[in-house]
């Protein structure tokens, strides 16, 4: 992987480390191998929620890309593995799953920087703990643009571990199709348009549809997936749902919109999203986990 994710604290970053090892993921795969999904146009599916629009705060990528305009290195784990088994916290090392439903606990040591980005620093994302966000709090210009695009136009790295995830899948019995990956600002801007005719209500079409400037899509580091049969809540009781929510943070991938949580993260539940931090991050968060990121990340 070309993005090294994270740029954590030291301590939390060599609990991380240990977490990420046991699960022996690698970080990066090939670039081009994402087999066995077929994304599905939007279009297609005529359901009543449309997953397409939500606005889900893009993932790792991390600052650091921004200040990197050759980012070829392969440096994933290169900070992680530098910095052997600190001391740091080793109790949360042995819990992985110890998230804290509420705090940011991982990174809640720093006080998260404020967004004081206007005009052209739009053009760049909101990054806290080397983690990009982007929602209706913290958008992007529509002059924002992906590192490494690659499959379905999500980051190369997220489409790699997408792969992953999707392979693994497929041997537990659950097939893991992509119904959406990156949408540019002018996509989302006609989708939003669009949904607010189909639902008779901009409020409506609001609650899962993001503005353009304010979609993780945008950033190519969330992905809509589905079973290609039952699109919108029901997705939760698809094996494709129930499997990915236990899952998906085993490979990077974060639910963003879980129940319960709009108010926190500005959209309504969506199980059928999902945006990649990085395992070092995602492995903190408990399978079947309702911690948002925001929460995660300290921000509000
Ligand atoms: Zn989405």
């Amino acid at each position: 992987m070309d993005q090294v994710l994270k740029l954590r604290s030291i301590a939390f970053g060599a609990v991380l480390v240990l977490v990420a090892g046991c699960t022996a993921l690698p970080p990066a795969a090939a670039p081009g191998a994402t087999p066995g999904i077929r994304p599905v146009p939007a279009n297609t599916a005529p359901l009543p929620v449309d997953a397409t629009g939500t606005a889900a705060p893009s993932p790792a990528l991390s600052n650091p890309a921004s200040s990197s305009p050759a980012s070829s290195s392969p440096a994933s784990s290169s900070p992680a593995s530098s910095s052997p088994a600190t001391p740091g916290s080793p109790s949360a090392a042995a819990t992985p799953t110890a998230a804290p439903s509420a705090a940011a606990t991982s990174t809640a040591d720093a006080t998260p920087p404020k967004d004081t980005r206007s005009g052209r620093q739009l053009d760049q994302p909101y990054v806290v703990n080397g983690i990009v966000v982007v929602s209706k709090k913290h958008p992007i210009s529509k002059r924002y643009q992906r590192k490494h695009p690659g499959k379905y136009g999500l980051e190369k790295e997220v489409a790699a571990a997408l792969a992953e995830l999707t392979a693994a899948a497929k041997q537990d019995g659950v097939k893991v199709l992509v119904r959406s990956g990156y949408r540019s600002y002018a996509e989302q801007d006609k989708i939003l348009k669009r949904k607010i005719v189909e639902y008779g209500s901009e409020k409506m079409a609001r609650r899962y549809n993001a503005e353009p400037g304010k979609s993780e899509h945008q950033t190519g580091l969330a992905v809509d997936l589905w079973d290609g049969v039952t699109w919108g809540l029901g997705v939760r009781n698809t094996k494709v749902g129930k499997w990915l929510w236990k899952h998906a943070r085993e490979y990077g991938f974060i639910l963003r919109y879980p129940p319960g949580k709009e108010k926190i993260t500005g959209y309504a539940y969506e199980p059928w999203h999902f945006r990649y931090i990085g395992v070092e991050d995602s492995l903190t968060f408990n399978p079947n986990s309702k911690l948002t990121l925001e929460e995660y990340l300290g921000i509000g």
